[in-house]
């Protein structure tokens, strides 16, 4: 699927989320708790609600979106950017095409993306793949520092760095 395809059949948050929720229901929902199969969809809390215990299962829990505050959206749009190229995608960049402020959280979905996707194509290896990425090294500028820093000195202390990238076993840990 194209970006525009995905544009067009995804517009919004509650498509990508009935969209999600099928998908789960294709595959069935396991209780964690009595690992019971049946559920019913509580539509205001977007989780699972197991008939027998009443665990109720998000709709993120047990997927790669699992504790991450970011839209389904912007995980079905990263996963399309991603996918779509062959090339190095940075993190940076991402975060540019997908708008976002925080560049932390796009970094750890970033990764996670990736893992989930070498673990579902072996060949799809990042090992010796260079990317630019635009992320500067140097002196920290801290937010208690960045006031007294002069203007050039602020330039001086950043330096563009290119590095070789491999796929993070555990992106939480690093
Ligand atoms: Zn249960």
């Amino acid at each position: 699927m194209n970006i525009i395809n995905f544009i067009n059949r995804f517009p919004d948050e509650p498509t990508c989320i009935e969209f999600i929720k099928i998908q789960r229901i294709k595959q069935g929902v396991v209780c964690k708790r009595c690992s019971c199969t049946k559920h019913y969809w509580l539509e205001n809390k977007k989780s699972f609600q197991c008939s027998s215990c009443g665990f109720r299962t998000s709709i993120k829990s047990g997927t790669v979106m699992e504790h991450s505050n970011l839209p389904i959206r912007v995980w079905m749009l990263a996963i399309i950017f991603i996918s779509a190229t062959n090339k190095g995608f940075s993190a940076a960049e991402l975060q540019r095409q997908l708008g976002l402020k925080r560049y932390e959280p796009v970094f750890r979905m970033y990764h996670k993306i990736r893992v989930v996707m070498r673990k579902r194509d072996d060949s799809y290896r990042l090992e010796g793949m260079i990317e630019y990425d635009e992320a500067f090294v140097g002196k920290s500028v801290s937010d208690k520092t960045k006031g007294k820093r002069s203007r050039d000195s602020q330039k001086q202390s950043k330096v563009a760095v290119m590095a070789e990238s491999t796929v993070l076993e555990d992106p939480n840990s690093g």
